[in-house]
């Protein structure tokens, strides 16, 4: 059986002024995403991903357009879903497990509930041990885990991720990707993440959509068709590299020309 809609994205468009000049940053974007997908947003800089996931997670209104979560209109209503900024925003006074249990704090969870919840899934994933410490005591690698933690624990079917791993190392981002991919099987998420990273587009995801340079628009799908669990050798198949080939060929397409740059 198919499985329903869980976010759909109609006619999102969204112009913001600044200098007396209008900046579309978006432009009629329109797309679904049904249950328990992972769905990759993949497009040059500057071409409204981020302002994209601000509109979804209810922080910004659109200048035309809808979203439906669940059937429901979430536009300008925060805490649908859960949201990882591009930047960790981890809070620097605030031990790892204060803030991790951030998101069920401002839910009015219980602390004692909240740190119940909180330990297992710190000794789980990998930070065991560092519920006291502050977030420069932590390698990049666990400021990220204990961001998406963060998110997790806000408990909602919807994850928007904001391309958590763009400022990591190569072997560690490797890492981040497993574990996410493990956490996305285990808790049964939905999950919009975005990258421009097209390895880690390829190797996450089902559903790839590439967006023009601004304004942003759906420029692509691709679906991604190879099997499940998958592991790091998968990025070295004939398959894998088809997929790479074409969004290439997707993200050259849609580039600005040398006359628009200058
Ligand atoms: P991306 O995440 O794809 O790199 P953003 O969504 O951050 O892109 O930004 C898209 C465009 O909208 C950019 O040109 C950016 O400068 C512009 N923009 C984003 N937020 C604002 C804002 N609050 N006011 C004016 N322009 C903005
Ligand atoms: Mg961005």
């Amino acid at each position: 059986m198919e499985q329903p809609d869980r976010l759909v994205v109609s006619g999102i468009t969204k112009t913001f002024r600044r200098d007396g000049k209008e900046i579309i940053a978006l432009q009629k974007v329109n797309f679904s995403v049904k249950e328990g997908r992972f769905v990759s947003i993949i497009g040059p800089s500057g071409c409204g991903k981020s302002t994209l996931f601000h509109i979804i997670a209810g922080l910004l209104r659109p200048t035309a357009g809808q979203v439906l979560a669940n059937g429901q209109d979430i536009v300008g209503r925060a805490g649908t879903v859960g949201y990882m900024l591009q930047k960790d925003m981890l809070l620097p006074w605030r031990s790892i497990l204060d803030n991790i249990i951030l998101g069920l704090e401002i839910r009015g969870v219980p602390r004692m509930e909240s740190v119940k919840r909180a330990l297992p899934l710190m000794a789980q994933y990998g930070l065991n041990g560092f519920e006291k410490s502050y977030p420069y005591e932590l390698s990049g690698g666990m400021r990220q885990r204990a961001a998406l933690l963060r998110t997790l624990l806000y408990d909602r079917h919807i994850m928007l991720l904001d391309e958590p791993f763009g400022a990591l190392d190569a072997q560690t981002r490797l890492h981040m990707q497993n574990w996410l991919l493990e956490i996305w099987q285990d808790f049964k998420k939905t999950i919009l993440f975005v990258t421009h990273d097209i390895d880690e587009a390829v190797y996450l995801s089902d559903d790839i959509y590439v967006f023009s340079p601004r304004p942003g628009r759906i420029q692509a799908k691709l679906e991604v068709p190879i099997p499940r669990p998958r592991s790091p050798e998968d990025m070295t198949s004939p398959q894998f590299a088809v997929l790479k080939h074409q969004l290439l060929e997707l993200l050259f397409s849609g580039a600005p020309s040398a006359a628009d740059i200058g």
